[in-house]
């Protein structure tokens, strides 16, 4: 837990006054939920039934002979509903929600990971969803857009700025100011003014938790966790039954995009780029341009390039409990592969940066101990950035076939049939 909303230095409730009062209820609210029986009850059947949990703890055999040393396991958080742990605090927030009497439930979403999650809970709990998503951000992720819309969300293009996840959470937290009464905003990472990043920890350490009895079951001699680190949701969710201990080792993957230079990576723990700043509501390490504003960040994985990081990894780093590592885009598309072709598993790009540092780390450890990666999420989903990668042409003529097959117009009786196919004139 925090101590008052800080983790050391970092954290805090940065905000202007109108959002005081929400972030007070909801805080409130919060820690009620926490012991609140018939809460906890109810979460546990959603997460069992609709998530899909417990998410299985696989023994990676081919990959750990392969790289002979530590046995390398994998959490498969990839086979959560939706794909990723996204939805473990999308269902959590969506729910407290519901008992705090919210009609409405907004989220920000970049990648549109987040904003499918949390567009899929409240189909689930039957409430209203409207995902704030930056212009550029909604030309790039096309599927996503159509998926959250499948499930009755409607996507509200933001255009300020620079028309992308940051300008997002500023709009996202305007509409909530304005409207607390009747909405929650659900906030997509372990950051942003407390409670969230307490909140946001508590629903993903559901991860950690199983990830504890499954080794406790097999025995395993854990030596270290390797988790992927964007704004920090599923490496804190993974790693909270274990900081105050001092073991296992915990390792957060940044991304190394494609170099050290400025804007060419998000690497804000493990280089020396970063500076102490104060960002969407909270206080942090952030990556920032010479007039303080966030600065462009790169990565081959859309989920990893956020220009800061939750608070309390940023303290734990920084005490040294949690280690850092940059991987490159190049290292984690050859993890990508290393464990395609190994173990038939297809990571997420974001949580191949994570198996990237377990390859890097298995021969240092001992064969008799373990190695446990947290493959946030499973890799369908990157199939626009791993093809071109993979595959250049073949994918060049399939997007080519696909416009063909438009331009012909075989599917429009659909849409004229279907009076909920007509467009959502919103992201346009
Ligand atoms: C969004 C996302 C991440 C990064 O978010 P965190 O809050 O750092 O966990 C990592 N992996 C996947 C699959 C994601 O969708």
């Amino acid at each position: 837990m925090s101590d008052n909303g800080f983790f050391g230095s970092f954290g805090g409730k940065y905000v202007a006054e109108v959002l005081r009062r929400p972030l007070d209820e909801l805080e409130d609210a919060f820690n009620r939920a926490t012991i609140d029986a018939a809460f906890l009850e109810e979460l546990r059947l959603l997460q069992r039934d609709f998530i899909g949990r417990p998410t299985p703890l696989y023994f990676a055999e081919n990959a750990t002979k392969a790289l002979g040393g530590a046995q390398i396991f994998i959490k498969m958080e990839g086979l959560a509903h939706t794909g990723a742990h996204k939805i473990n605090n999308a269902l959590g927030q969506a729910l407290l929600a519901k008992t705090m009497g919210k009609t409405r439930i907004i989220a920000e979403t970049g990648a549109g990971q987040h904003g499918l999650a949390t567009a899929a809970a409240c189909a689930k709990l039957g409430m209203p969803c409207e995902v704030f998503m930056g212009e550029v951000d909604i030309r790039r992720q096309q599927p996503n857009v159509a998926a959250m819309e499948m499930y009755g969300a409607k996507v509200i293009a933001v255009k300020s700025g620079s028309k992308t996840l940051k300008d997002a959470i500023n709009e996202a937290m305007r509409d909530w100011a304005a409207q607390f009464d009747t909405t929650h905003y659900v906030i997509g990472s372990a950051l942003g003014p407390a409670p969230f990043p307490d909140m946001v920890r508590f629903f993903q350490s559901v991860i950690g938790k199983e990830v504890q009895e499954q080794s406790k079951e097999r025995k395993l001699d854990v030596a270290a966790l390797c988790a992927c680190v964007g704004g920090g949701s599923n490496a804190i969710g993974f790693f909270s039954p274990f900081i105050e201990k001092k073991e296992p080792r915990l390792i957060g993957a940044e991304a190394g995009g494609i170099g050290p230079g400025p804007n060419e990576n998000a690497v804000r723990m493990s280089g020396s780029a970063a500076k102490d700043g104060i960002v969407h509501g909270y206080k942090s390490r952030f990556l920032l341009d010479e007039d303080g504003q966030v600065a462009e960040t790169r990565s081959i994985s859309a989920g990893l390039d956020y220009p800061g990081i939750g608070p309390q990894l940023a303290s734990l780093g920084l005490s040294g409990r949690i280690e850092f590592r940059a991987i490159t885009d190049e290292k984690a598309l050859e993890a990508l592969q290393f464990f395609a072709r190994q173990e038939g598993i297809l990571f997420a790009m974001e949580s191949a940066h994570a198996g990237a540092v377990a390859m890097q780390m298995a021969k240092e450890i001992p064969a008799n101990k373990a190695i446990i990666i947290n493959m946030s999420g499973r890799g369908d989903k990157d199939i626009f950035i791993t093809s071109p990668v993979f595959r250049p042409v073949e994918w060049e003529l399939f997007l080519q076939s696909e416009l063909d097959r438009l331009h012909q117009g075989v599917d429009i009786h659909y849409a004229k049939a279907l009076p909920s196919a007509q467009k959502n004139e919103g992201n346009r």
